[in-house]
């Protein structure tokens, strides 16, 4: 039990907190006076992993061995709790690279084509990639989802085109030194950026690059050296390995793929150990291939001029309340992703406690850089996580706002422990996320003040989200932008 002093001091504590959070509640506020000067960064190195929960991570206390990964923490910060802006790829893709709610860009879709909502960023935005390659870096992207390009958001990164025979060269020549010889189509994926690399041009041109990696998304199919580690044998199980390695979002019986959300309610604790298992271990391959690419950029010369930003796009139900896959909820597991930062101007070894999001990530790269946010039409509403790294104390609390306004009938909104979630038929929620971390207890009924409150500030963050529209689209773009997203969508099985 709490004493009651400290509880007395913790409510007025989050008190305060709440009406300093309502005066500051995405309104970016002045740079502190007494905020140091961080030094630039030259260049910029962006990775993600698509649907990797922050709680798998060893560095945030996950069963995944990921040295690779957990290093970034070491030689820079790891920000504890941070959140994507929607549970699954597409609006949160939107949210990481313009720095705006993704509610801004909804647009209607075509529903015969399984898109009732579409995301569009208009072309005349600017963004920060654009401004970086009209700057003369070289803006280099390899997204491995097709969802995630389909909002628009990627505009200024050139798509690298690198063909798996060049790759197989590559690793022929760089493999060993390395340690980074897999034969695996997935982790040949990453050799443009190795490359790319070992071989930076003279004189040097500062280059931003981003490399989106597909994993650990379903189905979990791990490498066949990190398979090894399954012990999959004395476990007994009623189905044979390949059963559950089949398990995603399709359902294609004849090859045996099954979908997860159909199967999972009906599998037995030791079977969904395994599927946490194999979710691991692909956590793991993932962890690999941020290895060959951090120690290819040390080897480049390049790793102390570099901002390194590390994060993933939602996170995965894993059977915790009732729920597979994502895209399905705004609840922890769902969105809590990792974000670490290593460069010029980070702190090294430091833990950030207050509650960041990917609204934060496009203002953080371009600060670093010295791109003023005034030069992006988009990013408004997030702070310098560096900033916040260094001097926690001179910032002020601020909400995270959750959402999927094209699947989901909830919005969430987050400050401190504390967490609203109020749904269409006007229901709300209140977790304490620091006594109740699975959300399991709804405090709605019996802290109704602070419930009004995050109301508040969820109706802000709401006519902050609402859709603009810059002029320059027409009916033609946005219905081949819907065929072209059914087509991602179907073929990552999203759409049967
Ligand atoms: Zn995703």
């Amino acid at each position: 039990m709490t004493p009651p002093r400290a509880r007395v001091l913790r409510w007025t504590l989050a008190s305060a907190l709440l009406w300093l959070a309502l005066l500051a509640c995405r309104e970016v506020p002045e740079p502190h006076p007494e905020a140091p000067q961080l030094p630039a960064a030259t260049n910029l190195l962006m990775l993600v992993s698509d649907t990797l929960r922050a709680d798998a991570l060893s560095c945030y206390g996950g069963e995944a061995v990921t040295p690779a990964i957990c290093s970034l923490a070491e030689r820079g910060t790891l920000f504890e709790v941070a959140y994507s802006a929607a549970p699954w790829t597409l609006p949160s893709a939107v949210t990481l690279f313009t720095g705006a709610p993704p509610g801004r860009y909804q647009r209607p879709g075509d529903p015969g084509r399984g898109t009732e909502n579409l995301y569009r960023v208009p072309g005349q935005e600017v963004l920060l990639a654009e401004v970086l390659a009209e700057r003369g870096w070289l803006v280099q992207r390899r997204v491995e989802n097709g969802v995630a390009a389909q909002g628009n958001s990627l505009q200024g990164f050139a798509d690298t085109r690198y063909s798996a025979a060049r790759a197989r060269e590559a690793r022929a020549r760089w493999g060993r030194e390395l340690a980074f010889e897999a034969e695996d189509p997935r982790y040949d994926r990453v050799w443009w950026l190795l490359e790319r690399l070992l071989e930076s041009p003279e004189p040097q041109q500062p280059f931003f690059y981003l490399h989106w990696l597909q994993d650990p998304h379903a189905a979990y199919r791990p490498p066949d050296h990190l398979q090894r580690r399954l012990e999959f044998g004395p476990r007994r199980l009623p189905q044979d390995l390949d059963f559950y390695l089949g398990l995603g979002h399709r359902n294609r019986p004849e090859k045996g793929r099954r979908k997860i959300r159909e199967v999972g309610p009906d599998l037995s604790p030791a079977e969904l150990e395994l599927v946490r298992d194999l979710y691991l271990r692909e956590v793991e391959s993932v962890d690999e291939r941020v290895g060959a690419i951090l120690s290819a950029l040390e080897r480049s010369g390049r790793l102390d001029d570099t901002l390194v930003l590390f994060t993933s796009d939602h996170g995965e139900a894993l059977g915790e309340h009732g729920n597979f896959l994502h895209g399905v909820s705004l609840q922890e597991e769902l969105v809590r992703i990792p974000i670490l930062l290593a460069g010029p101007g980070v702190p090294p070894g430091t833990r950030v406690r207050t509650p960041v999001a990917h609204r934060d990530v496009v203002p953080t790269l371009a600060a670093a850089v010295g791109v003023a946010q005034s030069a992006l039409t988009t990013a408004d509403g997030g702070r310098d996580l560096r900033e916040l790294a260094n001097s926690p104390e001179l910032q002020p609390p601020m909400a995270v706002h959750l959402s999927s306004p094209d699947r989901l009938q909830e919005e969430a909104i987050v400050l401190g422990d504390l967490k609203l979630i109020a749904r269409s038929d006007q229901s709300v929620s209140l977790y304490d996320l620091a006594q109740d971390p699975g959300e399991a207890q709804d405090l709605a009924s019996s802290r109704p003040e602070e419930t009004e409150r995050l109301l508040q500030l969820l109706r802000r963050a709401r006519a902050d989200s609402r859709p603009v529209v810059r002029g320059d689209e027409d009916a033609a773009e946005l219905e081949r932008a819907a065929r072209e997203t059914e087509q991602e969508l179907r073929a990552i099985g999203y759409i049967d």
